[in-house]
Formats: C-alpha cells, structure tokens, sequence
C-alpha cells in the first residue's frame, strides 16, 4: 500500500536515470522523453554544465532566507529583466504560486485606484494552477469540481475574443486586469491570433487594466523566444514563469512593469523557500545554457521540423482535426478522446501527453536533435494511425477552440 495521496493516476513506470532527451527505467528500458516533465526539463536530462552548476552550488549555500540579501537572487532579477525587459521580480516555488503573485498585484492594484471588489478577467480552457485563487481563475470545470466555495472576482471569456473583452470592458467597471496564456497549454496547445495580444494591450491601456501573461509553460524559451509576448512585440504588465527557469529546481517568478511596479511593500507578500541560492543558481545556469548553445533556435527549427513531420505523415488520416503549436510546444488534435495513447506510447518507448481529453501534447526538452525528432514523429504515427482506424465512431469529440 501507498502512503502516498491519491492525486494523480500514475503509469506504471519509474525512472532511474536521464541523459539528454532520454531515460531509462528500472528495468533498463529506455524511453524517448517528449514531454520533458511537462516543459520543465528544457535542457534534457542531467545536462554536464548544469550538473556542475548545481554540485558547485550545493557544497557552498542551498538556503538563507529572505530576511538576508541573496546574491545569486539580485543576479537572476538583472538578467530575468535583460532578457524580459520586465522590471521587478518577485521569486517564489511554481507556476500556481508565482499566478497568486500576479493575482495579489492585480487586486493591490484595484484597490490603490479605488476600486474595492476588483475584478480580473480569465480564458475558456485556461489553466493557471490548484491552489484555490488559481484553480477559480482556471477555465475548467473538472478543476474546480469539489472545491466551491470558488475565490470571487473573475470574469471568464473565450480565447482570443477581443470583442468579448470589450464587451466586459462595456459593462463591468470593477475589472482591473486581464489574465492570459497566449498558447494554452492544458488547455490543448490553442493559440492567439497574431493581433491578438496588441489588442489586449490597446484595451488594457484604454481601461487602465493590467496586462498579465501567464508563461509559466510558454516561457524560458520553449516556443524560441525567452517569452511567448516576444513574438509580437508587445510588453505586459505583469508576466509569470516557473516549470522550467529552473530545469526542474522547483522555481516560480512574478515580474512586473508600468503600472504594476512597485506594487508590493514589506509584509505584503512573502515565500520561506522563494529566490534562494540553489534555485537561483539553477535558474541562472538554464538561461546560460539556453542562450550559449542557442537554443531556442533548436526550439524552432525542430519544433517546425515535427509539426511539418506530422502534417506529412497525417495529411489523409481521417480523425486527426490539426497539427498546431509553437517551437517545442506541440499539439496534435484528433476528433476522439485518446488518453489511452498514453500508454500505447509509453510500451513504444516514448513519453508523450493527452490534454483536454484529444489533444496528444509534446513538450521535448530543446536540445532535441534531428535524428530524436525524427524518432518522435517515426513511433507515433503508427499509433495514432492505428488508433484513430480501430476506435473511430460516429460520435467525434467535441471541437476545441
Ligand atoms: N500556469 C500554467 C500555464 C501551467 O501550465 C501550469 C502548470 O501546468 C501552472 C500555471 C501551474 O504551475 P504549477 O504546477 O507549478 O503550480
């Protein structure tokens, strides 16, 4: 028997060791790893330079606290603004927490303009963590079940609907922010329109709203860029990172500009573990690595590289609806539930995920290499092929957005 809670449904595999884009299990099997812990693993596993980072910072300081200056947190606060062109962090342990962060800001906000019931508008389909706060502004239904009363205060509409913004904009004079992922991730890889996020902003300045992303599984490089926004060109408010800034060194950042700057004052908010050296030293040697073997330019061009394999191999396969995503974030949307290809994948040896109930999601770590891409897109088309042929109905999932 397990002592440990029943929170998730596990698979039946545990892994001993990692090297690159692989792992091996107990037994010495190996597996081709496309879901790099869900985006948290960007480097791949046990990569030299950060192992090194992290033993070198282990024998000198793991944990001060926050009632001492952290020198390895100063550091990681300039480069996270070089590379963001945010101004201020505030460094706490995952993606939910640095999302509470952003969500505090948004409400201190509110209130310093007068307004006392502030109000924060959230997508269909998002997905922003399980603590309370989080699980209310997330968009799913199966998430919240069980756990009302919800925290008050959101406004959902659907992704990348700027006229519903707008309309909200009409009528409800408490809003204060808006919260968004630009490519949802749980949510099933649905992406924005390239205009999108410039008419957020143009509603945002026009309301006096925060402009909020929620990058926690879009950021530290994973669609070739450091952060989703920089795509377009067009600055935030407040932006949130975590899963893998760190590369599996538990680590969450809230960064804020303009209006939210200076928000946070002493006893406002606080995190026992948040910032500290080892998380910060890991953080600091994922960018190192990312920018100095480039990449996010692997990201890119192998992201485009998979999604065009799949778009070949998949072309006339009735039952797959869209090859779609960004970088080395991957979504293959078929018309039918496929959880089940999970484990089918996992027996092929390769690490894959089932999100919204028919989206297959593939998250590789970004030094994924020509000949291992080829291998994701080689061992899973036969089993969406055979999938799709044997379970197919008359009755298709419903469409996402
Ligand atoms: N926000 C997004 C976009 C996520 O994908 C996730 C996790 O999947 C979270 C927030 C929550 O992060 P964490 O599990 O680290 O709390």
């Amino acid at each position: 028997m397990t002592h440990v809670m029943n929170t998730y449904k596990r698979l039946p595999v545990a892994f001993e060791r990692g090297e690159g884009c692989w792992l091996w299990d107990r037994e010495g099997k190996r597996y081709l790893d496309a879901l790099a812990g869900i985006a948290v693993c960007g480097l791949g596993h046990s990569h030299p330079r950060f192992v090194s980072a992290l033993t070198t910072q282990l024998g000198k300081l793991v944990h001060t606290s926050n009632l001492y200056q952290i020198r390895h947190q100063e550091e990681l606060a300039d480069r996270l603004a070089a590379i963001s062109g945010m101004d201020e962090m505030f460094f706490c342990n995952s993606g939910c927490e640095a999302n509470e962060a952003a969500l505090k800001l948004a409400r201190l906000y509110g209130h310093a303009r007068g307004i006392e019931t502030p109000a924060v508008i959230v997508m269909e389909k998002a997905f922003h963590g399980r603590t309370i706060a989080t699980l209310s502004a997330t968009g799913s239904r199966k998430v919240q079940a069980g756990f009302e009363p919800l925290v008050g205060g959101f406004v959902r509409v659907p992704l990348d609907d700027l006229g519903a913004v707008r309309k909200v904009a009409e009528n409800n004079r408490n809003v204060v922010a808006v919260l968004v992922e630009l490519i949802q991730g749980e949510g099933g890889i649905n992406i924005c329109h390239a205009g999108y996020l410039q008419g957020l902003r143009e509603i945002c300045n026009a309301n006096q709203w925060l402009l909020m992303l929620d990058e926690v599984q879009s950021g530290t490089g994973r669609t070739g860029k450091w952060f989703a926004y920089q795509h377009s060109g067009v600055m935030p408010d407040v932006a949130t990172l975590a899963k893998g800034l760190a590369s599996g060194v538990p680590i969450g950042v809230c960064l804020a500009a303009g209006a939210a700057k200076g928000l946070f004052k002493p006893g406002n908010h606080g995190s026992t573990f948040g910032g500290n050296p080892l998380a910060c030293a890991a953080a600091l040697a994922t960018l190192d690595i990312i920018e100095s073997e480039s990449l996010m330019a692997n990201a890119v061009a192998m992201g485009n590289f998979i999604r065009d394999g799949f778009r070949a191999r998949l072309a006339d396969v009735a039952g797959v609806r869209e090859v779609r995503g960004a970088g080395l974030m991957i979504g293959i949307e078929l018309d039918f539930p496929c959880d089940e290809l999970v484990g089918q994948a996992l027996d092929a040896g390769l690490l894959i995920n089932v999100t919204n109930d028919n989206v297959i999601r593939l998250l590789p770590p970004l030094p994924i290499k020509r000949d291992e891409a080829e291998q994701v897109v080689a061992l899973l088309t036969p089993l969406i092929t055979d999938f799709l042929a044997r379970n197919r109905t008359a009755q298709p999932a419903a469409q996402t957005a």
